[in-house]
């Protein structure tokens, strides 16, 4: 994978994930007129590092601009950092959790002895998301899963379900 290829977006705007588009979009303003090309003259040549970091900022604000691909970027963004702290065994699939009838919820347990659940309603909305990823990109919507936290340590595993 090349994960550490995409850069973080918000860092490229200097701007942070909790920002309000205008925030976002000041920042922007301040780098453009920063790094923009016409500002820098004839000694600018494309592959100067004023102009990439242009065309970066620029490609990172098209992203952010907008409410829905920054939800989507957001999406993206928040299980590649829980992915980056993810043992290899941080997977489960959802046909190997148990079913607890009492509480109503799917259980795996954690290496700490705590457990992480799943309830129904979790498992209907990522199988509904899954669809709606289906029908959009099929190529985005394969690992959908859901991110599950342990009760009681800082452990994530991502739960797979088959629709
Ligand atoms: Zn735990």
């Amino acid at each position: 994978m090349c994960e550490t290829r995409d850069k973080d977006l918000y860092a490229v705007l200097g701007a942070s994930p909790s920002d309000s588009v205008q925030q976002i979009r000041h920042r922007y303003q301040q780098l453009v007129l920063q790094f923009h090309p016409d500002r820098l003259g004839g000694e600018c040549s494309s592959e100067s590092a004023s102009s990439m970091k242009f065309l970066e900022v620029d490609a990172a604000w098209k992203i952010l601009k907008d409410q829905k691909t920054r939800r989507e970027y957001d999406l993206k963004r928040r299980e590649q950092e829980l992915r980056q702290d993810w043992p290899e065994d941080s997977t489960v699939y959802l046909e190997d959790m148990a079913w607890n009838k009492d509480e109503q919820v799917y259980t795996h347990y954690c290496r700490c002895g705590g457990r992480f659940c799943v309830t129904k309603e979790e498992v209907e909305g990522a199988k509904i998301a899954q669809q709606d990823d289906e029908e959009e990109e099929s190529k985005e919507g394969q690992h959908r899963g859901v991110i599950v936290c342990c009760d009681t340590c800082s452990l994530s595993v991502q739960c797979h379900m088959a629709v």
